[in-house]
């Protein structure tokens, strides 16, 4: 592939600024230290036309890896044809959408679109009010979890240091330590509408549930009247090696969440309910303008149609199990956790992870600090063999040279 010549001519095309510092954007991101310009399945270029091995997605988004022709052909034909209509009116692309994603949740469902991960929690915490009715309005969530930056999806969030700066926060949320189903056991009472937990608690380090947790969460919110709802917004759709991380588990949640890799970067999200619970809502309880609209939708139909041909899951499966055994094999690599292709490689003490990761950014590779000491890799589902080894190798060069600097950090 020769993307060079190709990414620098997009870089003028786009008149881009040459000093990112003097560009008007809010201060909410630290400064960015590359400019993309062009992609194409898991290489990024920038804009002097370096290529980079993207391990990350956006984070966990490009799931099917950039410019996938089949989902680029099907956003340029809604472009051409409907790009949107109000929600007042019925789309095909929409219907086709909901179908799928009911089908691949077991059936049963009700679908609500929205533009992004927390819109889709926001609607699962707006529905557990719904349906919980008169005083029984409160969601439990467990500490280190995320599920957004909205206001009531910030207090959500299981990360108290997140929520100093926002006070007064919408109230009916409390926290739980991550795992712990005496915990729960001790707070869902008849005020709780809901537990929403991730399967996989991905910003908060890649941690996942475990069966008998999942398992006894059920039953706990069975037993209590509570409603369990999931979020898939960063597990969901093949990322861990089943169409939602969840089914690992053998439970069937009422609520389960999705949005990052639903459009491939298109934004769309989604908020699955039971038949039953999402019969709770009424016309005129909750809308939103742009969501599901043709073009997103259109995105959404070609990435699960792409999914399904290519089995994505039994994909994330098998090249998460090569990437975990790479993984573990490198220096300074003291644990590998996570399922399928959502990883994380937690460094030895005194290695700092942000700066392994813009040294492997200087290097040509795109991973994150998912933790001040943890990597996290969420590559392409279609990652190829090549690709994975070329990765395996820049980190190991990238870690030995950490490896050989470490202090040495008393036991
Ligand atoms: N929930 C989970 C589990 C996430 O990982 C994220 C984003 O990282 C969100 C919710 C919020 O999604 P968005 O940034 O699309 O609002």
């Amino acid at each position: 592939m020769t993307g060079g010549p190709t990414a620098r001519a997009h870089a003028r095309a786009m008149g881009a600024p040459e000093d990112l510092d003097h560009c008007p954007f809010m201060p909410t991101y630290a400064p960015p230290t590359v400019q993309f310009v062009r992609g194409e399945g898991s290489v990024l270029w920038d804009r002097e036309g370096r290529r980079y091995l993207d391990l990350l997605s956006g984070l966990a988004v490009t799931s099917l890896g950039h410019a996938h022709p089949e989902v680029a052909e099907a956003v340029a034909e809604a472009a051409r044809t409907l790009v949107h209509v109000s929600n007042l009116f019925g789309t095909v692309p929409a219907a086709e959408v909901a179908l799928t994603l009911d089908r691949l949740l077991g059936g049963g469902g009700q679908v609500f679109f929205c533009n992004s991960g927390a819109e889709a929690n926001e609607a699962a915490i707006k529905l557990a009010r719904r349906h919980g009715g008169w005083g029984r309005y409160r969601v439990v969530t467990a500490l280190g979890s995320f599920h957004g930056r909205t206001l009531a999806t910030l207090h959500a969030t299981g990360q108290p240091a997140k929520h100093e700066r926002f006070r007064p926060l919408p109230e009916g949320f409390g926290h739980v330590p991550w795992c712990d189903l005496d915990a729960l056991d001790a707070v869902v009472d008849d005020t709780v509408a809901a537990v929403l937990l991730e399967p996989v608690q991905g910003e908060g380090g890649v941690r996942p549930a475990t069966r008998a947790y999942f398992e006894g969460v059920r039953e706990l919110c069975d037993e209590r009247g509570a409603l369990f709802m999931v979020d898939e917004v960063q597990t969901g759709l093949g990322r861990t090696g089943r169409w939602f991380a969840h089914q690992h588990f053998g439970v069937v949640p009422d609520v389960v969440t999705m949005a990052k890799a639903l459009g491939n970067g298109v934004p769309i999200g989604a908020c699955w309910a039971r038949r039953e619970v999402a019969a709770a809502f009424e016309p005129g309880d909750h809308a939103t303008t742009f969501g599901g609209q043709p073009l997103a939708a259109a995105a959404a139909r070609a990435v699960l149609a792409v999914m399904e041909r290519e089995d994505v899951c039994q994909r994330a499966e098998d090249a998460g199990r090569r990437l975990g055994e790479g993984l573990r094999a490198l220096p300074a690599v003291v644990e590998v956790r996570g399922l399928g292709l959502l990883l994380a490689a937690e460094l030895a003490p005194g290695i700092d992870a942000r700066q392994v990761a813009l040294d492997a950014l200087a290097a040509g590779l795109v991973v994150n600090a998912v933790t001040p000491t943890a990597l996290r890799l969420a590559p392409s589902l279609l990652v190829g063999d090549d690709e994975i080894a070329e990765a395996l190798e820049v980190l190991a060069r990238v870690l030995g040279e950490h490896e050989r600097a470490r202090p040495v950090v008393p036991a």
